[in-house]
């Protein structure tokens, strides 16, 4: 088998997805890998994939049962022997799972960390062929990280025992740089391939919100968004309790998850939550980590968090299966007296000397800046994400609360031939400050002295603004009407386009100028927009079905002790509902449906398609 087909006959899909396929092929070439690509992008598969093509076994380093757990019970679900070596299991099931390793019946084997240098697990790694240690959540292993595990140091320590040294592939979706450096280092890759995906998702949307009454406010959305499954983050504990308490009291099916619970209502309340057998989570930060539930369809925030890392992080959970998820935050200007107190009462500083402590605080204060910006910001919100990030988007998203009501269609035809005929007058020798000073009309020397102020164009767009003016240039050079040349002198030319301009109306997307509308306003515009992406162009018709796949999907998931999620995601039952296959050809054809699981439950799937079909 090719990996062509190890993706369609256990995973079910067609294709990959971009970095997925260059990651398998580094592998297979036996080479060292670090794949850094944001949540729900597909991290799994690049090791997965490998390991079932290599001939020996695959060794995963994971940091949390919950995940091992979730993983193991995806590749069982597909059809794919794995098991995970760990705390959870009992002496008994773990030297059982440990023979049956032996015996080389998993090509997969997840593996918590603290296991590795241990008697039991050395014996069965010394006298295995041990292909490839695939790191998870790599960036546990850096201090920078937010999640950083001691254990993961024993990584090497244990590599380095091996008699030949597998294949290290690492994968995070941590972006730092500090955080990649670490990764490398410690967990000495050698000469790594380092493949970092962009980091906009763009399935997610994007909403900021201040609203008098955030608590009616956050219900109204669950009252229209009542069957999905999502999650509530709150700043405090005790935020949490009156959240979770107010919820239930208006008859909401919601739990909660935060470091004050006892262990066991914790892991309870997860299950609860994972299961779907309770749709609503409301927790601090502590809950999400090691969460991989991909029908998550909303985050909301209430209360804006410390910085724009965590918020991420956070909203960031919603929509791992790649279909639409709403991410909103709820801002009241006393979180950001809230976040002060904890960034002065940091207990996680106490160890650092105090002129570290100090740096640590002046960098949370500037971050919990950039995140208060975010709230009040009139740019495209994943724009400003994604910048904060390092990446540059494309300033206009058409997916957040603010590109949904701060822009604007603007007709900038006008600018637009002022700035071509300027370059092509002036037989397009100068760069872009002297092109835009000419047509806004400046008065400096340095036009004088290139005699520009007898430029034709000169001064005409005086009543523009010369931010607007460089806006449009941009566009123009991004539309090829113009471009710059790349050499030392950075010289605007004409381009390609620039003939058609005299027939042509330009037409830019563009931040509304004045009017910062509340912004209640804004949520209520927005409302019938991400109703649109939210179950898309589904009719009455298919919604009903979903439901009915969603109940069989619930039914199989208790049948086979697995959450909803693993037996087929979200995108699998709209993808199903669309399509609305009638044989098993079609059926396999759906995105998600695999030959293995075909075999388990396809037929059922397919009678339950049948039979709505015949009702309507
Ligand atoms: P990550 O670890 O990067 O957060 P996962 O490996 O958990 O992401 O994958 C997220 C979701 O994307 C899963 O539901 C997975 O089945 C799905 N997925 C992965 N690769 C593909 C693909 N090539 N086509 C469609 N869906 C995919
Ligand atoms: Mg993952
Ligand atoms: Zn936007």
């Amino acid at each position: 088998m090719d990996k062509y087909e190890i993706l369609k006959r256990y995973f079910g899909y067609d294709t990959f997805r971009n970095a997925q396929e260059t990651l398998i092929d580094n592998i297979l070439e036996g080479k060292d890998t670090l794949g850094i690509m944001p949540t729900g992008a597909g991290k799994s598969l690049c090791y997965q994939i490998p390991a079932l093509l290599m001939d020996g076994i695959t060794l995963v380093i994971s940091p949390l049962i919950s995940l091992m757990k979730d993983q193991v019970g995806s590749l069982n679900q597909a059809g794919i022997h794995a098991a995970f070596l760990n705390s959870s299991l009992t002496v008994n099931q773990y030297y059982k799972a440990l023979s049956f390793a032996k015996q080389g019946r998993y090509p997969i084997i997840y593996v918590a960390p603290e296991r590795l240098v241990t008697d039991e697990f050395l014996d069965f790694a010394l006298n295995s062929n041990i292909v490839m240690v695939a790191v998870d959540e790599a960036h546990c292993v850096s201090q920078w990280g937010q999640d950083f595990r001691p254990s993961y140091l024993k990584i090497v320590e244990f590599i380095k025992r091996l008699p030949k040294r597998p294949i290290v592939s690492a994968f995070t979706a941590t972006a730092t740089k500090e955080v990649r450096d670490d990764i490398i280092d410690i967990l000495e890759l050698q000469s790594p391939m380092v493949i970092t995906t962009g980091f906009d998702r763009r399935n997610l949307y994007f909403g900021v919100m201040t609203v008098k009454d955030r608590y009616s406010a956050i219900k109204n959305y669950l009252e229209i968004h009542n069957s999905d499954s999502g999650i509530i983050y709150c700043l405090t504990r005790k935020q949490v309790e009156e959240v979770c308490e107010r919820l239930i009291k208006d008859g909401f099916l919601a739990t909660r998850y935060h470091a004050g619970l006892s262990d066991e209502e914790r892991r309870k309340n997860q299950d609860d939550f994972i299961y779907d057998r309770i749709p609503i989570m409301i927790s601090t930060s502590a809950f999400g980590m090691g969460i991989d539930k991909s029908n998550v369809r909303f985050v909301l925030h209430y209360g804006m968090p410390k910085n724009i890392e965590s918020y991420y992080q956070e909203a960031g959970r919603a929509g791992r299966d790649g279909e639409p998820a709403e991410c909103i935050l709820y801002y009241s200007s006393r979180d950001v007296i809230t976040n002060q107190l904890f960034i002065d009462n940091n207990q996680d500083n106490i160890e650092l000397d105090e002129v570290t402590r100090a740096i640590v605080k002046e960098r949370d204060r500037e971050r919990l800046k950039k995140m208060t910006f975010y709230c009040f910001t009139n740019e495209c919100l994943r724009d400003y994400i994604l910048k904060y990030f390092g990446e540059y988007g494309s300033n206009y998203c058409g997916n957040c609360s603010n590109c949904l009501t701060q822009f604007e269609q603007v007709d900038v035809t006008e600018i637009a031939r002022a700035l071509i005929s300027c370059v092509e007058s002036s037989r397009q020798r100068y760069g872009t400050t002297v092109i835009i000073d000419t047509v806004h009309g400046a008065n400096t020397a340095k036009i004088k002295s290139y005699r520009m102020n007898e430029n034709p164009y000169y001064s005409v767009l005086s009543k523009v603004p010369t931010y607007r003016i460089r806006q449009v240039l941009n566009y123009l050079q991004l539309e090829e009407y113009l471009f710059v040349t790349s050499d030392d002198y950075a010289v605007v030319k004409l381009g390609v386009k620039a003939k058609e301009i005299d027939n042509k109306q330009i037409i830019m997307k563009l931040a509304k100028e004045s009017d910062r509308e509340t912004k209640e306003v804004k949520s209520k515009s927005k409302k019938s927009k991400a109703d649109i992406l939210g179950k898309e162009q589904f009719t009455k018709n298919e919604e009903s079905l979903f439901e009915r796949l969603r109940n069989l999907r619930t039914e199989i998931a208790k049948e086979e002790k697995v959450p909803p999620y693993i037996v087929f995601s979200d995108k699998t039952l709209t993808h199903m509902c669309i399509v609305k296959p009638k044989s098993k050809q079609e059926m396999l054809k759906v995105s998600g449906v695999g030959e293995f699981k075909f075999e388990k439950y396809g037929e059922r799937f397919l009678s339950c398609i049948e039979k709505f079909g015949s009702n309507i």
